[in-house]
């Protein structure tokens, strides 16, 4: 598998990293969102690269992207908001939208002058996103929705919300439908603080009290909703799968240099074969993770089905990336163990990508679905 290597892009990308890193560091402290590094990355195009020129984008193809989220992927709360603008609002909108929902959210999304966001998880329900509790009731020619979201990424800086809501509880998973709100609509929405890693992200809750939404405002039809979840989060997968191969790049190339610069008994201590040995499995991991996240991105790149694919890379790369993390502290020893150390902030940012989109016993699931031909965990 040869992808294009789109030097360009991942040039670009190192560029904007170098004059973005110090002012992140400062975000990063202070937990606060990264406005003006996000401006930045719309006025570059990085948040809609693979969106057609006519609709705002810059109108690369999708391994520019997965490029772009393994330079960023070492700069996990970055790396976040380019995956929930293009993975998770972009590409449904582009899948199922209207022209007219096309025409009216995608260029100002793609070129970062809005933000948007994905509201699935509610406070009961998590993995088991179907059983969701928000409603949708119609009423003429509109719909008014009543109900809570929780750990929504971007939640307080979106303009923009892609919710999923029930307009038919009886019909179960089939009674789902996705409607795209607008603040100004009056949907409400309050911080979460104190997450262990992405700290520059914005989470957040969303209260929907009383909101109308006009019938022209639902994406796909009524009773598509879980379906556009789904499919939206297969793309999630690959790019989280995608990011996590940048964090393990990061925490590798950090490590080499280091063990090279620091010396214990009169040597570097990259001359010692159990520190060798970490860097090697830290390599392996790396590269399969590469491979399987390649492979899940050919495959749909096919037009093939590839939720198999996107749930193995991510599993596998979520996973890879905590062991990566883990050893990348032990390379550094006790000063990796200090927030001055770049891999301290890579170990608490590495933790979040086995747990969203599918927590990793989900992904098992997934895969164990396509090789029984029994989901285990329906209801
Ligand atoms: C920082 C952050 C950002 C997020 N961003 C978004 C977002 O933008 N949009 C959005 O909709 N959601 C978002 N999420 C939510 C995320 O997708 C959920 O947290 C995740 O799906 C898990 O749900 P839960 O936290 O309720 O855990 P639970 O579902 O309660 O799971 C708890 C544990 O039980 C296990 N478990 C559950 N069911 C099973 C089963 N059947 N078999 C075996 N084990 C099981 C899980 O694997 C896990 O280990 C975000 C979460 C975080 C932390």
């Amino acid at each position: 598998m040869n992808p294009p290597e789109h030097k360009e892009i991942r040039q670009l990308a190192r560029r904007f990293l170098e004059e973005a890193e110090p002012a992140l560091a400062e975000y990063e402290a202070r937990e606060a969102f990264p406005w003006p590094l996000v401006r930045r990355m719309g006025e570059l195009g990085f948040l809609g690269v693979f969106v057609p020129e006519e609709l705002g984008g810059a109108g690369l193809d999708f391994w520019a992207y997965i490029a772009l989220l393994e330079e960023l992927g070492g700069y996990a709360s970055l790396r976040s908001i380019l995956s929930v603008q293009q993975s998770l609002v972009l590409t449904p909108l582009l899948a199922y939208g209207t022209q007219d929902q096309k025409e009216r959210y995608v260029p100002r999304l793609a070129r970062g002058e809005v933000l948007g966001a994905y509201g699935l998880t509610e406070p009961e329900a998590g993995s088991d996103a179907g059983s969701l509790r928000t409603r949708a009731y119609r009423e003429r020619d509109h719909y008014v929705l009543e109900g809570q979201k929780t750990f929504i990424s971007h939640a307080n800086v979106a303009e923009v919300f892609l919710i999923f809501a029930k307009t038919d509880p009886e019909k179960g998973n089939k009674g789902i439908t996705a409607f795209l709100a607008e603040r100004e609509d009056g949907v409400r929405t309050t911080p979460l603080k104190g997450k262990l890693g992405l700290k520059a992200a914005d989470t957040g809750m969303i209260f929907l009290e009383g909101v109308r939404i006009p019938k022209e405002r639902v994406l796909g039809g009524e009773g598509d909703g879980f379906k556009i979840a789904l499919s939206t989060l297969d793309t999630g997968r690959i790019s989280l799968a995608a990011g996590a191969v940048g964090l393990m790049q990061r925490a590798l190339d950090l490590s080499l240099a280091y063990a090279k610069e620091r010396h214990q008994f009169g040597r570097p201590i990259a001359a010692f074969q159990l520190v060798q040995a970490h860097l090697a499995e830290m390599k392996v991991d790396l590269e399969a993770s590469r491979l399987l996240t390649y492979q899940a991105v050919a495959k749909k790149l096919r037009g093939e089905r590839y939720t198999l694919e996107a749930s193995m890379a991510k599993l596998f790369a979520s996973e890879a990336a905590n062991r990566v993390a883990y050893r990348a502290i032990q390379v550094h020893g006790g000063y990796g163990f200090f927030e001055e150390y770049e891999v301290a902030r890579l170990y608490r940012d590495a933790r979040i990508l086995t747990l969203y989109e599918g927590t990793s016993e989900i992904q098992k699931l997934v895969i164990g679905a396509h090789l029984t031909g029994i989901r285990a965990f329906s209801h």
